[in-house]
């Protein structure tokens, strides 16, 4: 039985010191001494934040504390608690709830952030307003957004009605699909197939796919033994941690998990539970997980800064200031990415740093950073305790205004381990009391 998401609440002023050393770690190169910038003026600006996920909870936060007396910052989010993406996949091979990583928003709240729950409908950039869905328009003198994804639905024929989707559930954003999906699971019988199918690069998590077939095979290995994990990739190879990947696929999950790729999903028919693809044999399944193609957040198409392949947005990378939208901010999953940058929550909260820095030094007239640099890790489990973990870092570089990893910074783990699996649990405890705390 899964147990009801129940958000937690971190108390700010009683973290361990342990747990703040390691929201410090968390912490951006600052790049100029090290201190971030205060607001000189004494007039009161206004910062709001869309989106109080990964990246926006973030930048919502730490905006609240650089910018102190002089910024105002409210968050608009639609959801009432935030449920996180990392660690879910644990949920579908049931060794965790959906309420282990549900987070409420009240310690951010008393951070000094105003959070309005609510739907950001449209962005007026000339008179600096957000109109949102049922409250009154926020105006605002920078707005950050942070939107995440959302999907391209009408890309896969037999996907575009609400009763095709309760069938072939993505549960790319953790929440109800995540719970929907397990049961799913739960339901299919001994020697049943599931399919998960991924969308060509680039798109949010590059390993969570993996790691999402190991769950899933970790359950089956426990429950349903005879049945099966196709994984159908729309690209030509394991997008990340191969060789770890592949080790868990032929030692842990022999005979369960089977990797197909060049799977390009091109159709779904929920009465003969089939799927089509661009090139490859049709396949059929007891429950399809369809991960569809997807693009930075509507908002961030009514607020018109897409402006990459009609799908991500283009920023400048010291400040994450939109190409297109003076006085827009944009970061997390939605941002074209520089190369070799993930699209992770990890990453979404580093660039949060960044950005929120750069929004609090011009509203105060103060220079911005010209050299920031980001750091990148991410765990993946492979069962219910072990995992294996990826990291990199990236530095902003002046001549070809992006990022590019750091030569011999990062690197992948040698193996998987129960070890890890302990940093991954602290991973996830240290960066949500880092955005929400
Ligand atoms: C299964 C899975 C596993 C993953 N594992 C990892 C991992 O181990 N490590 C890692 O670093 N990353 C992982 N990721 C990736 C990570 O979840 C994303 O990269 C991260 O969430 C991106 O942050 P974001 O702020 O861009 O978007 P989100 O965190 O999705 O936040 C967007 C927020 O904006 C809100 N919103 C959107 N539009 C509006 C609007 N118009 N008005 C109001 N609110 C709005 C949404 O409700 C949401 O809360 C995983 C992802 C998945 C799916």
């Amino acid at each position: 039985m899964m147990r009801a998401a129940r958000p937690r609440q971190f108390r700010p002023f009683t973290a361990s010191r342990r747990t703040l050393l390691r929201a410090a770690a968390l912490l951006p190169t600052l790049g100029w001494g090290g201190r971030a910038p205060a607001v000189a003026r004494a007039t009161v600006r206004r910062i709001v934040v869309v989106g109080g996920g990964y990246g926006g909870a973030t930048a919502a936060r730490y905006a609240a504390l650089w910018g102190g007396q002089a910024v105002h910052v409210t968050l608009v989010e639609r959801e009432e608690a935030f449920v996180s993406c990392p660690l879910s996949n644990l949920v579908l091979g049931g060794s965790r709830s959906i309420a282990d990583m549900t987070v409420g928003y009240s310690a951010l709240a008393k951070r000094g952030v105003r959070i309005v729950h609510d739907t950001a409908l449209a962005v007026d950039a000339q008179r600096g307003r957000v109109s949102l869905a049922r409250g009154a328009a926020l105006a605002y003198d920078r707005l950050i957004l942070s939107p995440g994804i959302d999907f391209f639905f009408d890309r896969i024929n037999g996907l575009a009605g609400d009763a095709a989707r309760a069938i072939f559930l993505h549960a790319w954003h953790a929440g109800p699909q995540t719970v929907a999906l397990r049961r799913q699971i739960e339901a299919m019988p001994d020697g049943g197939v599931f399919a998960i199918c991924i969308p060509r690069a680039p798109y949010r998590c590059p390993p969570g796919p993996y790691e999402r077939a190991c769950q899933v095979a970790w359950y089956f290995k426990r429950a349903k033994p005879r049945s099966k994990v196709l994984i159908l990739d729309g690209n030509e190879d394991v997008q990340s941690k191969k060789a770890l990947f592949e080790n868990a696929w032929a030692d842990d999950y022999r005979g369960i998990v089977e990797y197909r790729p060049d799977h390009v999903l091109t159709d779904v028919d929920a009465s003969t539970m089939t799927a089509r693809f661009e090139t490859a044999d049709d396949v059929k399944a007891d429950v399809f997980n369809v991960i569809p193609p997807h693009g930075a957040g509507a908002i961030a198409r009514a607020a018109g800064v897409i402006t990459a392949n009609d799908q991500w947005c283009e920023v400048d990378f010291r400040t994450f200031e939109s190409i297109s939208v003076p006085g827009v901010h944009v970061l997390g999953d939605s941002i074209q990415v520089a190369p070799l940058m993930p699209k992770s929550g990890h990453m979404a909260n580093q660039q949060a740093k960044v950005a929120a820095a750069a929004v609090v030094a011009a509203l105060a007239g103060r220079p911005v950073n010209p050299a920031p640099v980001l750091n990148n890790t991410c765990y993946s489990f492979i069962s219910d305790r072990e995992a294996v973990h990826i990291a990199s870092v990236h530095r902003y570089d002046a001549t070809q205004r992006t990022f590019l990893t750091v030569p011999g910074s990062g690197g992948v783990s040698a193996a998987k381990s129960v070890r890890e699996g302990e940093y991954g649990f602290a991973w996830a405890r240290s960066i949500w009391a880092d955005m929400l705390s």
